[in-house]
């Protein structure tokens, strides 16, 4: 037992030559964080990743941001690299949330603190912290949206108006996905009981509704699909799209088939992220709403429990019951997303996420 109390107390002192005395408070400062996005396809990441490089270097770090391409092996390479190059603190929105234990499990080896970003990691416990934003409120609020369009306020059975409603899901190895999905279908699916909502493709279930990495040529693909499979004589009403890029290929697909006329209107198409593209579609009177997720806001709680960790202080989080991996219940820090439509694009301006020149 004495061996083990003074090997204990060896490592110990190892770690203290590298990252000074642990008992001062800015012991960390000046390390290296790891940064791993996923890609750079997709505005909001590209700036999730900037925001927290800038507000990491301000509380004193150094920052190393890497965007995996959309391609796992590659996440993993680039948070093998930041392992060995001896960065203190992992923030990590993954690409395939499954597939980072091995290389976590080494991050942990070496001390290592990880924070999921956006997206739970799972299977592990060597995750400290996650910051996101509510995942079921956006769904919550993409189908409330929808209701409230179509002018459905409550479920009646033989109520008359029938509308047609099509499905998408995000990326199948997105944790996020499920909480998007399922909070959405908590508000439709009375509707759908009631008749009132009709999926005519019938493709009803979420592993029908995959859209793998999110991809809007791939979504734009199955729109085509089921417009002409299903829509000859009727029309779609409504679509459920959780991310702005699967809006875009909805809305190409829509219109290749005859959509966004004077006499045959576009249909109400959600979205999430507010990216510049898809505010500019809402302004026109394309895409119909979006969901506001503040990159600046979700970096900075990032940040903040990036700082704690490292200076051996808890960070602030708001719950501690609802974001189970697998292996431990990670204590998070949600934020609030804000639904946007054409009645208040200004919003965005006023709190500076967009200039009132990239909106016009
Ligand atoms: C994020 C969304 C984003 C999607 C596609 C999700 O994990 O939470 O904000 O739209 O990934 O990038």
């Amino acid at each position: 037992a004495l061996g083990l109390l003074l090997a204990a107390s060896v490592t110990a002192c190892g770690q203290e030559a590298k990252g000074g005395s642990r008992y001062h408070p800015d012991s960390a400062k000046g390390s290296t964080i790891g940064i791993a996005m996923p890609t750079k396809s997709s505005e909001r990441w590209i700036a999730d990743g900037e925001n927290m490089a800038k507000q990491f270097q301000k509380a004193g770090y150094r920052t190393d941001l890497q965007y995996g391409d959309d391609q796992v092996e590659n996440q993993v390479s680039q948070i093998e690299n930041m392992i060995t190059k001896g960065d203190r603190l992992l923030v990590i929105a993954a690409i395939d949330g499954r597939a980072l234990t091995d290389v976590l499990a080494r991050a942990h080896d070496q001390g290592i603190r990880v924070i999921s970003y956006d997206r739970l990691i799972l299977g592990t416990p060597y995750v400290d912290y996650y910051a996101s934003f509510d995942n079921e409120r956006v769904g919550r609020l993409q189908g409330q949206y929808i209701l409230d369009r179509l002018g459905l306020k409550k479920p009646e059975k033989g109520s008359g108006h029938t509308y047609n409603i099509e499905l998408f899901a995000g990326s199948s190895d997105d944790n996020n996905t499920k909480y998007f999905w399922n909070g959405a279908m908590k508000v439709l699916k009375p509707y759908f009981d009631s008749g009132q909502l009709v999926v005519r493709s019938r493709q009803t279930r979420m592993n029908q509704a995959f859209t793998l990495r999110w991809d809007g040529g791939t979504a734009q693909k199955r729109m085509d699909d089921l417009l002409t499979k299903n829509y000859g004589t009727q029309d779609v009403d409504a679509v459920l799209s959780p991310y702005d890029g699967i809006s875009i290929g909805v809305l190409s697909a829509l219109k290749s088939a005859g959509y966004g006329t004077k006499d045959h209107p576009l249909p109400v198409v959600t979205g999430q992220d507010a990216e510049l593209a898809s505010v500019k579609s809402i302004i026109r009177g394309e895409q119909t709403q979006t969901i506001f997720k503040d990159t600046r806001k979700l970096a900075a709680q990032a940040v903040q429990m990036g700082n704690a960790v490292l200076n051996h202080k808890k960070p602030e989080v708001n719950n501690t019951t609802d974001y189970d991996n697998g292996k431990r219940i990670v204590p998070s820090y949600l934020l609030d997303p804000v639904s946007i439509d054409k009645s208040n694009t200004k919003l965005l301006v006023d709190q500076g996420y967009y200039t009132k020149k990239q909106l016009s």
